[in-house]
């Protein structure tokens, strides 16, 4: 069964750890993420983009394959299947198919248009007793294919989103999307202190978790950060060893162009950086 991320990042938040949000692809990323998860004994959100679920043939698909595999493979840690970056239309569409969570994006609206669309989703996700995220300062990088630098939110705007009874909130402090130039500045630690400060306990999302060195992570944790979102990583991962076991000439052995032989080392290069992230975040036992 699917459930709400409400629970396992309110206890995040007074844990002091960070559940992990990993996004899927397919049938294999969803297998090797529940595994993980299972084996570690940790919560886990799954994270699906509207264009990563558009290439999996939409929500309703993404649903029921994540809830049959939960059963399936006897999942017994919570699993949250969360759309991200979701637009009002995209929100509705995930609470209609079964989504256990789901983000409202409305970062690039003004702020008045952001309170107004995550007020009204508010009361359908309580409704339906599934967790809500929002987003206050846009999370730089390409997100689906808008591509921006990375904001510091305004703590006082980060408030009025906070109060409208969102479960989670994603602050821009500096972090983007995908892969860190070589130039970047670091995570913005003053405005994320800022933005906790006037939030109090809700747990704090952050996006872009590729590549943010270990201590900023921990830092990050630290001042209210809960829940933190990871997806070029596992890409990485993936691409790699798919690419030795290709170069290395496995897939011409024998039947080594069998998908399931040809996508296990991928598998098992996302299993790893799973259980890195996961380890790293101190989700680890706490299911
Ligand atoms: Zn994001």
């Amino acid at each position: 069964m699917l459930v709400s991320a409400k629970e396992m990042l309110n206890a995040a938040r007074e844990g002091h750890y960070a559940v992990g949000q990993f996004n899927i692809n397919n049938l294999e990323w969803t297998k090797a993420i529940l595994l993980t998860a299972e084996e570690l004994r940790s919560p886990v959100i799954l994270g699906v983009s509207e264009g990563a679920a558009k290439y999996m043939c939409g929500f309703k698909t993404v649903a029921a394959m994540v809830s049959n595999m939960v059963e399936s493979l006897k999942i017994t840690v919570p699993v949250a299947l969360h759309l991200d970056h979701g637009t009002y239309e995209g929100a509705l569409a995930c609470i209609e198919a079964g989504f256990s969570s789901i983000m409202f994006d409305g970062s690039h609206y003004p702020i008045e248009e952001n309170i107004e669309k995550t007020k009204e989703l508010v009361k359908l996700a309580e409704e339906k007793g599934i967790s809500l995220e929002a987003e206050v300062g846009a999370i730089g990088g390409e997100e689906d294919g808008v591509v921006g630098a990375g904001e510091c939110a305004d703590p006082n705007e980060c408030k009025m989103i906070a109060d409208l009874g969102v479960t989670m909130l994603a602050a821009g402090i500096g972090n983007i999307h995908g892969k860190y130039p070589e130039n970047w500045p670091g995570l913005s630690f003053d405005t994320l202190a800022a933005v906790s400060e006037k939030v109090g306990m809700m747990p704090l999302v952050l996006h872009g978790g590729t590549g943010i060195p270990a201590d900023m992570i921990k830092k990050a944790i630290s001042l209210g950060v809960s829940k933190i979102n990871v997806n070029t990583e596992c890409q990485l991962a993936f691409a790699a060893a798919t690419r030795s076991y290709i170069e290395a000439g496995k897939d011409l052995a024998g039947k080594g162009f069998d998908p399931r032989k040809l996508l296990a080392p991928g598998v098992e290069a996302i299993r790893a950086t799973v259980k890195e992230k996961m380890e790293l975040f101190g989700s680890v036992d706490r299911a």
